[in-house]
């Protein structure tokens, strides 16, 4: 019997990509191969010469369809010469991978999310046009006034498992309205392709439960928490010695490196980097053990086995996994080759 392949790819939307799907069915036996899409309607192309290829780089099955139907992740390619089209970030990723994949590095993102009511934009769990009592109970919290929308949650997580995606935790976050889920541990292209395959079931999951999902990294001005990726790191050396941890914490804080990521690590930066909410200065560096008010955090449990691995906590919700994985992995592998 036929079966559907979901075509998923990144679009070229402005300040920050969106995901964007098709479905192609395909005969028994058949494979899903090189297709096509309109780049003009999603700004990647012009008008007169519309056409932008979709190759095929990652597939899992569709835990929403069921059967043997499957979630076809693509790298978007220009027709003339088949080489990656620019907003293809997947390709530097690549790179990354042949030039490093050595070390073997290990990526664990944590992405933060808040869901909307569609209607008027307003966080679930904000009373309409107005403000719940201030940030304290809704972290990890439990009970119908301090929680809306788990069995979305719960249903993403579902979701996940069926599609094979190396899902590692959730939790409700400090906002109400705000949760994060983690993708991890997974090399540098690998962490991409779940993340981006996971933010595709979370906003299914919304349409579903009639939420609207915004990786908006400031969804509420004021005293309430931003929304990150804190991108968790390690490589084989740093998994062995804390020296190599320290080493790596190091290299981010290099000459011109703190500007060099934040210009990869998502719009509206320093709107979340204020220092205040758990957070370092977008314009100041630092490291520490445990401390939650710094650019990188060596996690406690690091510093006692001494080795593991370090948390960059700058990363927005909304940057690209790809351009996040591929600016550590340059920096950090290229100061332990
Ligand atoms: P936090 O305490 O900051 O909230 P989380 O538990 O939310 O941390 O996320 C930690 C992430 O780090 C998980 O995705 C986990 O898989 C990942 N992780 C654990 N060990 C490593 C490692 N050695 N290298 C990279 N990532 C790791
Ligand atoms: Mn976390
Ligand atoms: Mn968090
Ligand atoms: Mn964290």
């Amino acid at each position: 019997m036929a079966y559907r392949a979901e075509y998923i790819w990144i679009d070229g939307t402005e300040p920050t990509a969106e995901v964007r799907s098709k479905t192609k069915v395909l005969a028994d036996g058949d494979e899903p191969g090189i297709w096509g899409f309109d780049g003009s309607s999603t700004n990647q192309a012009t008008g007169d010469n519309s056409d932008v290829v979709l190759q095929p780089v990652f597939q899992c099955p569709d835990p929403i369809r069921g059967g043997n139907n499957i979630l076809v992740m693509c790298e978007t390619l220009l027709t003339a010469d088949m080489s990656p089209h620019p907003t293809n970030t997947r390709a530097g990723a690549r790179a990354a991978m042949e030039q490093y994949g050595s070390q073997e590095p290990w990526f664990g993102l944590e992405q933060e999310y808040t869901m909307l009511d569609p209607a008027t934009s307003w966080p679930a769990g904000f009373p309409a046009g107005g403000f719940p009592a201030p940030q304290g109970p809704y972290y990890c919290g439990v009970g119908a006034v301090k929680i809306r929308g788990r069995e979305l949650v719960e249903q993403h997580t579902t979701w996940c498992i069926e599609a094979g995606l190396a899902i590692s935790g959730t939790n409700a976050e400090v906002m109400p309205g705000q949760w994060e889920f983690q993708i991890g541990p997974a090399d540098t292209v690998t962490v991409g392709d779940h993340l981006w395959m996971a933010r595709y079931l979370l906003y299914r999951a919304g349409e579903l439960h009639g939420l609207e999902i915004s990786i908006d990294a400031k969804p509420m001005k004021g005293d309430w928490n931003g929304a990150g990726m804190h991108t968790n790191f390690s490589t084989n050396e740093m998994r062995e010695s804390y020296d190599a941890v320290e080493k790596a914490a190091q290299a981010l804080g290099g000459p011109g490196k703190p500007e060099e990521h934040l210009a990869g690590y998502g719009v509206g930066i320093e709107d979340r980097l204020t220092g205040e909410h758990e957070t370092q200065r977008y314009d100041q560096f630092s490291y520490g053990v445990s401390d939650r008010g710094a650019s990188v955090r060596i996690p406690w449990q690091v510093a006692r086995d001494g080795k593991g691995y370090l948390e960059d906590r700058r990363p927005n919700a909304n940057a690209d996994p790809y351009v996040v994985a591929t600016l550590i992995t340059n920096t950090c592998c290229g100061a332990l080759a």
